[in-house]
């Protein structure tokens, strides 16, 4: 590869990192694996892009392997951020907030949602779709993933907020891509250009298969798996609407280079009804009461969480600032100390939000009062300060667990399955009945109102014992969920863990479909190998993480 890095720099103005150190620091993600890159590459700007793309073109016969992985903050947990070629990562230089028009915010993909909450706070705005990880995550990810956080029970996955995206595509060009009326389609698709061709197949594939695409979107509020073709084009409407299909293909079709997503109001007043569950038999019958009272989000976390939490509280002083952690902490330990050291299995995050403080202690009172006939035992925390510490030890817990049990790995392979909520009475007890004949010591914690459960098991993933879990796990997960009509990632996508499982999961002809978008985006597969319809579960099983990382530089 050493020529042919030479080579690069005549071309790409960004940084070109191939030290050992560098290349290891990249060949993770949040994911249970590891793949370590050939090299990592800063671009500096949407040129360098298109000119690495034309040179891995020029190059790809001599050098089959050749390919890029589009990375941002690698928060990534289905191992979509990580690659065995070029990392691509787009923290350094397209971390700039070009401005906001109305309520739509644009911006370069690689800024951290950390910077741009607080410039949408400033004008009463927020992104409908942020995820628990927005300390550590980039909007240029959400993109990516068709990410998903406690607002989507209102504002739906990431796809449902982008407006227009610049993307590189195969061709090594950069295009913009956005809702199209039929007429204008028509006048693209008869351009001999790369992007009318493109247009053209995209339109052709999802009209000849219209039924069958449109029938095999999963009857969830939430699905980040497979190609969003059925959101591309609706008859009814005659909106054709490409940045819906790149939403979510985690790289694999092309570079995102410039974002325009809408921005929703950030209500004034919040607070919580927080309701503690003794046990996880009566979660199947709330959820589906608490809906009808239409909070405006609604989480929850296990007793593992909650404890890793209160242990660990401190550690947010880095994000929080030391004043704000200890008040937070002060408030948390004065409400748990009710718990004399027995914390509840579940605690539901009930939100409501309102124009004025009394109006949110409406809502969240009458709720109380329905739910009191269950006995549970239940706190109103009726403002955002006394909420606080709850949405901390929330927006966590996936963290907590990363960084804080250190016998066993969080090992996210179940992580994010989604029923609609009407089924939880019985889907949740089989669900939980798998998970203990593979004695798989798993956390809980979600969003609950889209039937959205994160569960985390921990384990010795380097073990091959518990690596042989893994597959019939999966066997046994995936009819239970298809018989409710759900989907196997309601946000986390697919990338290496879910996508050898497409075709298990949508049936042969859809993934030939999807298979077949992949080839028109990217028929020489330079873009994210290994994911979504190019994966292989024997591919993903060879790079699960070692003990050992000097392992990986042999
Ligand atoms: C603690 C924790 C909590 C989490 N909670 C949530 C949650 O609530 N909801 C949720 O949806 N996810 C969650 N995630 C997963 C992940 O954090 C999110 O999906 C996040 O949006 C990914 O952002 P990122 O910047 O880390 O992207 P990365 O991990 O870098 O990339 C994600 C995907 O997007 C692709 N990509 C990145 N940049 C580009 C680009 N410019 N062009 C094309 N493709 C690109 C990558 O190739 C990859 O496939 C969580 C993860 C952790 C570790």
């Amino acid at each position: 590869m050493e020529p042919l890095f030479h080579k690069l720099h005549a071309i790409f103005k960004g940084s070109i990192l191939t030290h050992r150190e560098d290349r290891l620091a990249y060949s993770h993600d949040a994911s249970i694996y590891e793949v370590l890159p050939q090299a990592v590459l800063e671009p500096r700007d949407s040129k360098d892009i298109q000119n690495l793309v034309s040179f891995v073109n020029e190059h790809k016969s001599t050098y089959p392997n050749l390919s890029i992985t589009p990375r941002s903050a690698g928060t990534d947990m289905s191992g979509a951020s990580i690659g065995n070629s070029l990392v691509l990562s787009m923290t350094r230089y397209f971390s700039k907030i070009e401005g906001l028009s109305g309520n739509i915010l644009h911006t370069q993909p690689g800024v951290y949602m950390r910077d741009i909450d607080p410039f949408l706070e400033k004008y009463g705005l927020m992104l409908g779709s942020v995820p628990a990880s927005r300390a550590i995550s980039t909007v240029g990810g959400m993109v990516g993933n068709n990410a998903g956080g406690e607002q989507s029970l209102r504002y739906g996955n990431t796809e449902r907020s982008v407006r227009e995206l610049k993307v590189v595509f195969a061709d090594g060009k950069e295009y913009t891509v956005r809702p199209l009326h039929k007429k204008e389609l028509d006048v693209l698709m008869k351009k001999n250009t790369f992007e009318g061709r493109l247009y053209k197949q995209v339109y052709d594939l999802i009209e000849a298969n219209y039924d069958l695409i449109h029938n095999a979107r999963p009857n969830v509020n939430k699905n980040s798996m497979g190609y969003n073709l059925w959101s591309v084009w609706d008859r009814m409407t005659g909106i054709f609407d490409m940045t819906r299909l790149i939403t979510g293909s985690q790289g694999t079709l092309g570079i995102v280079t410039d974002i325009k997503i809408e921005a929703v109001p950030k209500a004034p007043h919040t607070g919580l009804l927080l309701a503690y569950l003794t046990s996880f038999k009566q979660l199947g019958e709330i959820i589906p009461l608490v809906m009808k009272y239409k909070p405006a989000t609604f989480e929850g976390f296990d007793d593992i969480t909650f404890n890793l939490g209160l242990k660990y509280f401190k550690t947010f002083s880095k994000q929080l600032g030391a004043k704000e952690m200890l008040r937070q902490q002060a408030w948390l330990f004065g409400q748990v100390a009710r718990f004399k050291g027995h914390l509840p299995n579940i605690v539901l995050m009930i939100e409501f939000e309102g124009a004025t403080k009394e109006e949110v202690y409406k809502k969240i009172s009458n709720l109380h009062d329905v739910l009191k006939k269950y006995h549970l035992r239940m706190d109103i925390e009726s403002d955002e300060a006394s909420s606080a510490p709850f949405w901390q030890i929330r927006r966590s817990s996936l963290s907590l667990l990363r960084n804080r049990v250190k016998d066993k790995y969080a090992s996210p392979f179940i992580d994010d399955m989604t029923v609609q909520p009407k089924y939880l009475p019985e889907f949740l007890p089989k669900l939980r009945r798998i998970i203990r004949k593979y004695k798989l010591p798993a956390t809980l914690s979600g969003h609950f109102g889209d039937g959205n459960f994160h569960i985390v098991p921990l384990m010795n993933i380097e073990s091959p014992k518990e690596q042989a879990k893994l597959e019939p796990v999966m066997r046994e997960l995936i009819p239970l969920v298809l018989k409710y009509g759900g989907t196997m990632a309601g946000e986390h996508n697919d990338g290496m863990v879910r996508g050898p499982w497409l075709s298990a999961v949508f049936g042969d002809d859809v993934f030939a479909i999807f298979k077949h978008t992949k080839e028109i985006f990217d028929p020489h597969y330079i873009f994210n190998p290994h994911k979504k319809t190019d994966a292989s579960w024997e591919y993903s099983m060879d790079h699960i993480r070692t003990k050992n990382r000097d392992e990986l530089i042999k």
